[in-house]
């Protein structure tokens, strides 16, 4: 696609959002930012009849609380927000934006984003996957097995270890205060042995389902 096909087309921009943080021993460090390539390739593939506009992955978020883990790079909650804030600013030839997250500690960031956005009157949503398991909520058996199935060559499962598996908001606070490391010394949380591409596949596919319909429901409603 180049420019000459946008013209007179007013498209969705569909932006996926990551991450570049330590993901224990065995998951890359882009793994969020893969998941959210997959998510939004999914879409743009399934969604025929809305005029979505795929971008590159912006691949780096907050990641601060893993910071302790070599390798890990963080451009933080404010800049997140800002560098959110500034692609929708700069997408008024589009019809909105919509931001696919992989990574948790984005939330926060996408949150305060989408509250300037919609305050400057610009049409954008964001929407992250969920998980039920609030046990296993990084580099666990979920994004393992999710990871499995989108590339298993980008899994060391030689590697995978258990990780701490207390339930995440029993370990926020001592996270927020002293960083990922101090709640897990692998950097895991959740028990990632035994993930499998089955099980992550049916994730992909739940995820696919809810995206795109909330990017359904999105589009319909105009303000
Ligand atoms: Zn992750």
């Amino acid at each position: 696609m180049t420019s000459a096909d946008v013209v007179d087309r007013r498209p969705i921009v569909i932006v996926p959002v990551g991450s570049w943080e330590q993901h224990g021993a065995h998951l890359p460090f882009d793994t969020d930012t893969v998941i959210a390539v997959e998510l939004v390739r999914r879409v743009v593939e399934r969604l025929t009849d809305i005029p979505l506009f795929p971008t590159d992955p912006i691949a780096f978020g907050n990641s601060g609380e893993h910071g302790d883990f070599p390798g890990t790079i963080s451009i933080g909650r404010e800049t997140t927000t800002k560098v959110l804030v500034e692609i929708a600013r700069s997408c008024d030839w589009a019809d909105g934006v919509v931001f696919v997250n992989g990574h948790g500690g984005n939330a926060q960031a996408i949150h305060d984003a989408m509250e300037i956005i919609r305050f400057e009157g610009r049409r954008a949503m964001a929407w992250s996957p969920t998980t039920t398991d609030s046990h296993d909520t990084h580099a666990g058996h979920t994004e393992t097995s999710v990871m499995l199935a989108i590339d298993p060559s980008r899994v060391r499962m030689d590697r995978a270890v258990k990780g701490v598996t207390e339930p995440l908001d029993q370990l926020l606070d001592l996270m927020r205060e002293s960083g990922v490391r101090a709640a897990s010394p692998n950097g895991v949380l959740g028990d990632p042995r035994g993930a499998d591409a089955t099980h992550g596949l049916a994730l992909l596919d739940d995820w696919e389902e809810s995206l795109s319909s909330s990017i359904h429901l999105w589009h319909r409603v105009r303000p």
